[in-house]
C-alpha cells in the first residue's frame, strides 16, 4: 500500500513533469547543435495520425533513436523518434495528434515549406552490433506510434530476424503493416475485431510461450512498457535483455 510520503513523492514528480522537460529540452539545446529543416509533406494516415516528412539534409541517426523537434520562436520542443530507414533521403516521424496537445495539434497543420528546428539524434534504443552481427532474434512490442522505432529497424536492417506485436485500438491504426516482411508484424487491437489478434499486447504476450532467446524492445506509453516488461521479467527475461523507450 502506498503512505503518504510515497503519495507526496509521487505528485511531486508529476508536478515537476514540465519543468523537466524545459530542463531537458534547454540541455539537449546545449548538447547538440540546432539545425533548421524544411517540412516537405504532411501525410494523414487516420483521422489523427499523421506523418512530418522532414528535409534530412546532413541528419544522421541510427534506428532507434529520436530528435527534438521545435517550431522556431515557440518554446515547444518535443521529442519524436524516427520512423522512416536511416538511409531514407527525408526524415519521417510518425505523430499522433493528442487532445488537448499542443506541438502535436500544430504540426497536423503546419504549411509545408516551414522551417523547423531540429536537434539530435538523441538515446540509445537502438540495436546493438553484437546482437546483429551474432544474428539474434528480437521481439518488438509497440503501443500507437511506439512502433516508430521499430519500423525504422526493420527497413534499415532487411532480413532481422524479428517479431513485431503492435497494440492498437482500430485496424486502421496498424500503420504501414506492409513494410513488415511476411508473418512478423501482428497487430492486437482491443476495439475492433482484429486481422491478428483480439485484444491488449500483454494479454496476447500472457497467452503464449515467451521466447527465452529472444531480445525484447518495448516503446509506449509508460503503462504498458512498465507492465511489459515486469512481465517478462517473472517469465525469466533477463534484464538486460529488456529495453525500453518510454513515451509519455
Ligand atoms: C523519447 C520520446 C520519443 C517520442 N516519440 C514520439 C513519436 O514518435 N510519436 C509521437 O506521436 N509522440 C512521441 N513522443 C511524445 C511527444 O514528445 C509529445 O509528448 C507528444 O507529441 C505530445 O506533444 P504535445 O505538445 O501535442 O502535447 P503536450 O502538451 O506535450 O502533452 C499533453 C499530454 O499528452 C500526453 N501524451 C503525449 N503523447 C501522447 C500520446 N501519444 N497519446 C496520448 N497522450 C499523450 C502527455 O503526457 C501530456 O499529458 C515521444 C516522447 C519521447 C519522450
Amino acid at each position: 500500500m502506498l503512505n503518504i510520503y510515497k503519495m507526496q513523492q509521487i505528485h511531486y514528480i508529476a508536478a515537476q513533469a514540465p519543468k523537466l522537460r524545459h530542463k531537458k529540452n534547454s540541455f539537449f539545446t546545449r548538447m547538440k547543435k540546432i539545425s533548421h529543416s524544411k517540412i516537405q509533406d504532411i501525410i494523414n494516415l487516420t483521422e489523427s495520425t499523421y506523418i512530418v516528412r522532414l528535409e534530412k539534409n546532413n541528419f544522421e541517426f541510427k534506428a532507434g533513436q529520436y530528435l527534438v523537434l521545435n517550431i522556431p520562436g515557440e518554446n515547444m520542443a518535443r521529442e519524436y523518434s524516427i520512423y522512416s530507414e536511416e538511409n531514407a533521403p527525408y526524415i519521417d516521424l510518425l505523430i499522433k495528434e493528442v487532445t488537448n496537445g499542443k506541438l502535436s495539434k500544430e504540426l497536423k497543420y503546419i504549411k509545408i515549406g516551414t522551417k523547423v528546428e531540429i536537434s539530435g539524434p538523441f538515446g540509445f534504443f537502438i540495436l546493438r552490433d553484437r546482437d546483429l552481427n551474432q544474428g539474434a532474434h528480437f521481439t518488438f512490442v509497440a503501443t500507437g506510434t511506439g512502433i516508430s522505432p521499430f519500423h525504422s529497424m526493420v527497413l534499415s536492417n532487411p532480413g532481422l530476424n524479428c517479431e513485431v506485436i503492435h497494440g492498437v485500438k482500430h485496424n486502421v491504426e496498424a500503420y504501414d503493416s506492409a513494410d513488415y516482411p511476411i508473418g512478423c508484424y501482428k497487430a492486437c487491437t482491443s476495439r475492433d475485431q482484429g486481422v491478428n489478434y483480439f485484444g491488449r499486447v500483454t494479454n496476447y504476450l500472457k497467452g503464449r510461450e515467451i521466447r527465452k532467446d529472444s531480445i525484447y524492445y518495448i516503446c509506449g506509453n509508460s503503462g504498458m512498457v512498465g507492465e511489459v516488461s515486469g512481465y517478462l521479467e517473472l517469465q525469466g527475461i533477463a534484464p538486460e535483455n529488456i529495453r525500453t523507450e518510454v513515451f509519455f
